[in-house]
């Protein structure tokens, strides 16, 4: 069991229909959500959707106006920012300039009266987890992005918080040492086994370390799910489009068994076939979501293809590995497809106004309403 799944686990964080209203604009609208110990939790959305307001709410700077929020079932209504067992990274780390690694390690544990003894052996275990043993003694202004990055993160984590809250954590960061980072904070999030909330702008980011993300949108989450079913699974045009690339295609849906539907999609043409346990009414508009990688191009008409549909290349991408062919079909809808490079294929080669063949399965794209 996943601990979101087990019924005999407890959640660390609960939103309670939570709202938080700025003057009149409803910055979080009416939200509920659990998050269980260990996990490592993203929250993910475009820029205004509210995923600050949620941190700052759960550290303890801002209140819901409406709702509740219990971390470790108790209401945090009246319980200060300190007085929580929360920590909160910024992405600006705020390290103090003037004082070492080791002390800026140190730092919270002096102002809580941590015993010397137990002080040292806490800030040397954070040096290790972190792999900053080495630059104990050096300043921030002596070190490298990436490790300050670690300090700031060794320094939240020294006071062993229930819950870690990263804001765009690797924000600062160059993508390759980012990419690098994402699995040292996956590991120190399970060698912890703090709970940690993440917000980032970077869906691959979110993809790579989360447990579970939540998509949101203006005030609300959309989906919450694993990153795998968020990706072959989403629940919504806008959790399709925000995640990843993907064909959406629309058209009117017929039902034509009891999951399946035809779907509509241009006068004069054969439907798409989809399979769904999406209640569609006939005549309702339907979407198909479909990524590039789930179709095959292919010069000649597939056989037995459930879905096939010619059409011209008017643009490709080449990916290294693969190409991403953008193929206008019939009515002018342009499709984006991924064939994989090989060296028989780029001698055959696919190319600019060649005439080629999409198909896909029943189940390759997702069926959804708008
Ligand atoms: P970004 O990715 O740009 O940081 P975000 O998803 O974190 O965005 P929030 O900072 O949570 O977004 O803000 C959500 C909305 O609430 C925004 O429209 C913002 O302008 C508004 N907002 C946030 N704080 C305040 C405030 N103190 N007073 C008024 N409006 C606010």
């Amino acid at each position: 069991f996943a601990p979101w799944e087990d019924p005999n686990e407890k959640p660390l964080i609960q939103f309670k229909n939570v709202t938080k209203r700025f003057g009149d604009f409803t910055a979080i609208d009416n939200l509920s959500q659990d998050i269980y110990t260990r996990e490592f939790f993203a929250l993910l959305g475009p820029s205004g959707c509210g995923k600050t307001t949620m941190m700052r709410m759960l550290a303890g700077f801002e209140n819901p106006t409406e709702g509740q929020i219990l971390i470790a079932g108790q209401d945090m209504a009246h319980v200060p920012p300190n007085e929580r067992a929360v920590n909160m990274m910024f992405q600006s780390y705020a390290l103090f300039p003037h004082l070492s690694v080791w002390e800026n390690i140190a730092f919270g544990l002096k102002r809580m009266k941590m015993p010397t003894d137990q002080l040292t052996n806490r800030v040397e275990e954070m040096l290790r987890l972190t792999r900053l043993t080495k630059f104990a003694k050096r300043k921030p202004h002596q070190i490298s992005g990436g490790q300050r990055q670690r300090v700031a993160l060794a320094r939240s984590l020294a006071r062993a918080p229930k819950l870690l809250l990263l804001d765009e954590p690797l924000g600062a960061l160059d993508k390759k040492l980012r990419e690098e980072t994402q699995f040292e904070l996956m590991d120190i999030q399970e060698k912890t086994g703090t709970t940690f909330v993440i917000v980032t702008h970077d869906q691959e980011e979110a993809m790579t370390v989360a447990s579970r993300v939540a998509v949101m949108d203006e005030g609300r989450i959309m989906q919450v799910a694993t990153p795998a079913k968020i990706y072959e699974e989403p629940n919504s045009v806008y959790v399709a489009d925000f995640i990843g690339d993907v064909n959406i295609i629309q058209g009117k849906a017929q039902k034509t068994s009891a999951d399946g539907y035809d779907i509509h999609w241009a006068d004069g043409h054969e439907p798409f076939h989809a399979k769904t346990s999406l209640g569609l009414a006939d005549g309702q508009t339907g979407f198909i979501a479909i990524r590039p990688e789930k179709i095959t191009v292919s010069a000649d008409k597939p056989e037995g293809a459930m879905n096939a549909v010619k059409g011209q290349i008017v643009d490709i991408a080449y990916l290294g590995n693969m190409s991403t062919y953008h193929v206008k079909i019939p009515g002018g809808l342009v499709i984006k497809a991924q064939a994989a490079n090989t060296r028989r294929l780029s001698r055959r080669a696919f190319t600019w106004e060649d005439e080629v063949w999409l198909s896909w399965t029943l189940t390759a794209g997702s069926v959804l309403s708008e």
